[in-house]
């Protein structure tokens, strides 16, 4: 059975249950995730003759004219959908959100100075670690004490800090920064989780990162977003393709880029735009989000929230089944119905829905429904 489509349930002689179709499916996947259909039928319409080039942009010179009107656009779609100032750098690399862990302290944190981290999930504790293999840094704030539960807010900065690092999005968690505290040291994010989810005032960062699987396409680019005069603070000291000079000076095209993965962010980029941009897309991810809060509020606690209300993720719903057997049941009479990745992270557990703006609102809407029945078989 999948669910509300009407189709019944289906064994075949090996007794195996019939494959899932597109049409059949409620991808809440945390990341690699749910990519728009539309925007799969137009790559895959143009997979083997890119735009009557006799061949697929991936079987294409990464030099030529061709890819680079594509890569150029890109960036031109991203500078536009979030009104970048001028004075800052976008930049495609590869390595994922995790590797800029890493060469954020190796180009940024030098002897003598400190780096602040705000610790609200795992993500942040992975950034601290690796800032620590490399300097000096500190916790600005946590919430590790409560869980988890909360986006920290009351940042405590040292003097002499280089920066501070902060997790907009806490994927594991289910949490979500809704305004940025004011500070006066350049601010970087890792948006991996929520990047293009909703305008965001880019002005108030040095730096913004994110890798591309959640919300932007497929794995494999990194995005960056760096302030120049913050870019020309960096140390020079570092190997070639682990200095972000190396990719700003040369539109990130220094060595191969992840040419495949950028085309399909461009056009992940513009189905944005056709959506109505970042307003349009916020609201539709409140909505979806709201859909499936609401049942868990209303439950009169069948479900609770991992997350504190004032803290809710629109992206990550996080969520558990009170009853532990229970909870087990949900998730595996979820899966029947088609539903996947609802399964929590594996190293918090409970249930997570992930509906990031590629998830649509049927999907949210079918969720919905099928908590509710569910609870109102067992509760
Ligand atoms: C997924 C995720 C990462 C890790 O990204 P990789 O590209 O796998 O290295 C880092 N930070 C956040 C917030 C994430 O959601």
């Amino acid at each position: 059975m999948r669910y509300n489509k009407g189709a019944t349930y289906f064994f075949n002689y090996t007794n195996e249950v019939e494959p899932l179709t597109r049409e059949t499916t409620y991808n809440f996947n945390a990341g690699p995730s749910a990519l728009p259909t539309v925007v799969l039928e137009r790559a895959q319409a143009q997979l083997l003759d890119f735009e009557g080039n006799g061949m697929s942009i991936m079987e294409m010179s990464h030099r030529g004219k061709v890819y680079e009107a594509v890569h150029n656009a890109a960036i031109e779609r991203m500078r536009k959908l979030y009104n970048i100032p001028e004075d800052y750098e976008v930049i495609f690399m590869q390595g994922g959100a995790s590797l800029q862990f890493s060469m954020i302290p190796m180009n940024f944190l030098s002897e003598g100075e400190t780096a602040g981290y705000v610790m609200s999930g795992s993500w942040s504790q992975k950034a601290l670690k690796e800032a620590k293999m490399q300097g000096v840094a500190y916790e600005v704030a946590s919430s590790k004490d409560n869980q988890f539960k909360n986006i920290p807010m009351d940042w405590n900065v040292q003097d002499n800090t280089r920066y501070i690092h902060m997790t907009s999005n806490n994927t594991i968690y289910g949490t979500q920064f809704k305004d940025i505290p004011e500070v006066n040291v350049p601010l970087i994010a890792d948006m991996s989780s929520d990047i293009m989810s909703k305008p965001v005032d880019v002005s108030k960062f040095a730096m913004i990162y994110a890798g591309a699987q959640k919300n932007l396409g497929p794995s494999g680019v990194t995005v960056v977003i760096v302030k120049k005069d913050f870019l020309e603070t960096a140390k020079e000291e570092n190997p070639t393709v682990l200095q972000y000079k190396t990719h700003a000076d040369s539109n990130s095209l220094y060595h191969t880029p992840p040419t495949f993965g950028i085309y399909m962010l461009g056009e992940v980029l513009k189905w944005i735009e056709e959506q109505g941009g970042l307003e349009a897309v916020d609201r539709q991810n409140e909505m979806k989000a709201g859909l499936i809060y609401d049942v868990i509020d209303a439950s009169e606690g069948f479900y609770y929230g991992h997350a504190d209300k004032d803290s809710r993720s629109l992206m990550n719903i996080t969520f558990r089944v009170a009853d532990e057997a229970l909870e087990k049941q949900f998730l595996a009479e979820a899966a029947e119905a088609g539903f996947v990745g609802l399964n929590g992270h594996r190293s918090v557990g409970g249930c997570r829905a992930s509906a990031y703006n590629a998830v649509p609102v049927a999907a949210c809407e079918a969720l919905a429904t099928f908590m509710k029945e569910f609870q109102a078989k067992h509760a």
